[in-house]
Order: C-alpha cells, then sequence, then structure tokens
C-alpha cells in the first residue's frame, strides 16, 4: 500500500506569453497521517504550484499536468472538478499567509467558518454555528459566542490567522496544506500558532504540508523534509538528517543562512551569489550549476550536461559523490 499522500513525478508546465514555463519538474513525495512534510524554497521554487495542483486549484485550461497524485488511494488528477470541490475544504484544507485571502470582509467570521461544515455534512444552520463556535474556542479565540458575530476587520491578525485556521480544520480534514502560515504574524503570535497547529494535528492525526522558506520554522514542525530548487526536488529526509548532515550545495547555502530567524528569503539567499534560473528556460544539467561553488569538484562537465537524479528515501540530486557530500559540508561549510 502506498503512503496516504504520494506524488509521483509531477511535471506541471502553463503557457505564458514568454512561453512555457516548467512550474513543477518531476517531483515525487510521501506524507503518511499524522506527519508533517516540509517543502523549502525560494519563491519560484514550485512548491506553491505543487500545493495548489494537489488541490486541484491550478488553471485547467492553461495549465499542462503529468504524473500521478494519490490520497487515500484515489488519484487526483484524473478526479473532475466536481469531485474535487467535495475533497477541498472536507477531505483537504489548506491554510496561506494571508487570511484575507480566505475571508471575505463582508461577511462574519462566524458564518464564514460554518459555511464549509454546511456545505460538506448537510449540518442545519444551528448545528454548524455550535461547531463553528466550538472550532472558535479551541483555536483559542476568547468568547468564542460573541466573537462568532464579529467581521475580520474587527480580529487582530494572529486572531484572523486562528480563524482561518479553524475554518479550515471544522471538517477535521486528512490533509492539511499550510503555505507559509505564519510568515506575515510577529515572532511571538507566530510561535502561538504554530504550537496551535501541532497541537491540532496530534488531535486530529491529519497529515500537513507545510510550506516555507523558513528552515528555523521547519525545524520546529516537520517530521520530513522537501527542498526544492527550480521545479525539482533537490534534497529530501527527516527533518533531522537534512538540517544536521545536508548534502546538497543549495541546501548549505540556505543554511548558513540560518540564524537570522524568519527573515525574508531574498536577503536570507545572500550567502549565495546569483539568483533562482527562469523556468521559462531552465539550465541544462543540474539547475543549480550557474550558482554551485562546487561544479568544478565534479569531472568531466557532468554538472551542466547531465541532471543529477533524486534517489529515493534520504538523498541529494547532485553529481558530488557521497563522500564529498560529507567531507565538503564538514570542512567547509558546517564551521562557517
Ligand atoms: Fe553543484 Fe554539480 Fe551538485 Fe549541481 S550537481 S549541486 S552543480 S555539484
Ligand atoms: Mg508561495
Amino acid at each position: 500500500p502506498g503512503a496516504f499522500l504520494s506524488v509521483r513525478d509531477l511535471r506541471v508546465r502553463f503557457s505564458t506569453e514568454d512561453g512555457i514555463v516548467n512550474a513543477v519538474d518531476g517531483l515525487s513525495f510521501d506524507v503518511e497521517r499524522g506527519k508533517t512534510l516540509g517543502i523549502v524554497g525560494e519563491s519560484g521554487s514550485g512548491k506553491s504550484v505543487t500545493n495548489l495542483t494537489v488541490l486541484g486549484l491550478h488553471n485547467r485550461k492553461t495549465t499542462a499536468i503529468d504524473g500521478e497524485i494519490h490520497l487515500d488511494g484515489q488519484e487526483l488528477l484524473s478526479t473532475p472538478e466536481r469531485e474535487m470541490e467535495k475533497l477541498r475544504g472536507n477531505k483537504v484544507a489548506m491554510i496561506f499567509q494571508d487570511p484575507l485571502t480566505a475571508l471575505s470582509p463582508y461577511y462574519t467570521v462566524g458564518r464564514q467558518i460554518a459555511e464549509p461544515y454546511m456545505k460538506h455534512t448537510g449540518a442545519s444552520k444551528k448545528e454548524a454555528k455550535a461547531r463553528a463556535i466550538e472550532m472558535l474556542d479551541k483555536v483559542g479565540i476568547p468568547q468564542p459566542a460573541t466573537r462568532f458575530n464579529d467581521y475580520p476587520h474587527q480580529f487582530s491578525g494572529g486572531m484572523r490567522q486562528r480563524a482561518m485556521i479553524a475554518m479550515a480544520l471544522i471538517c477535521d480534514p486528512d490533509l492539511l496544506i499550510a503555505d507559509e502560515p505564519t510568515t506575515a504574524l510577529d515572532v511571538t503570535v507566530q510561535a502561538q500558532i504554530l504550537d496551535l497547529l501541532k497541537d491540532l494535528q496530534q488531535e486530529m492525526g491529519s497529515a500537513i504540508i507545510f510550506i516555507t522558506h523558513d528552515l528555523g520554522v521547519i525545524a520546529n514542525m516537520a517530521d520530513d523534509l522537501l527542498v526544492m530548487y527550480a521545479g525539482r526536488a533537490v534534497e529530501r529526509g527527516s527533518v533531522r538528517e537534512v538540517l544536521q548532515t545536508p548534502k546538497h550545495p543549495y541546501t548549505w547555502g540556505l543554511l548558513s543562512s540560518m540564524p537570522r530567524l524568519s527573515s525574508p528569503l531574498d536577503e536570507a539567499l545572500m550567502p549565495i551569489p546569483g539568483s533562482p534560473p527562469s523556468l521559462l528556460n531552465p539550465p541544462s544539467g543540474c539547475p543549480f550549476h550557474p550558482r554551485c561553488a562546487f561544479r568544478n569538484e565534479v569531472s568531466g562537465g557532468l554538472c551542466s550536461s547531465e541532471r543529477p537524479s533524486l534517489a529515493e528515501g534520504r538523498a541529494a540530486a547532485c553529481h558530488l559523490t557521497e563522500d564529498q557530500k560529507q567531507t565538503i559540508f564538514i570542512d567547509q561549510i558546517e564551521p562557517r
């Protein structure tokens, strides 16, 4: 039996005025129930596109998709949109960086939390209200029965984030996708929201995909980690393995910027000269080679001619030998 969520060789391309964008280029990963997979990478690395595709929220007209996505045995890419609509908010839910993309200013917070519950369970208005108040309480909103009637602008940023979590979790989803859910919040509130998510996950046993550029947050939240670059996974392993003995030069760059928690990624990436490649015209060979300080350690010009593959399990997609991956990290990167 496969994993609870299994993504295999996913390719997502869309056409733009300038040409075809290879947003996701052969991506495979698994997430088990009750576990959190962290996905880290800069904007444009394909992490958000991947998750929109899992949710069936890509533009079906302009997007070409190959590969397979199985959720609890069901193949999602061949599932019709009407079926996907039933899954979303019910079996699969999402929380975003900005609650205002999920919450309408025109309706009360309570009504918006109750709505998916009515839609997916057929509960009455009264039952849904009771359930929404219970959820508001669960996510730590004081006086939930009163707050039920507030509009989003009457909530603080942290409370809106909590409300969005309540809305996402009201149907007890099996899979929760959290896309930079705390990036906009100050550090104290961020820590509270992350603790809340962890507690709720323990209670509900959901699988979580946690997307972030912040390795400090990942270290706290995730069991497993996928590092993405230019639409591909470049490193995979348990969080512990990847953070303690990273094997990919791109991950080394990310890690050497780690002490500055929650700084914007563009700033954090300063230790890696250059910028991420255009996905209109990705570099030949290893997509990281134009920026990689170690490409000359690999003989035969392999880095610019041959694409390194990512093996199953604990692995890094890089032509360096296992020995080199270890010794370069220990000798040159770790002491910094
Ligand atoms: Fe650097 Fe070559 Fe490894 Fe790519 S394959 S990360 S260019 S050493
Ligand atoms: Mg994004």
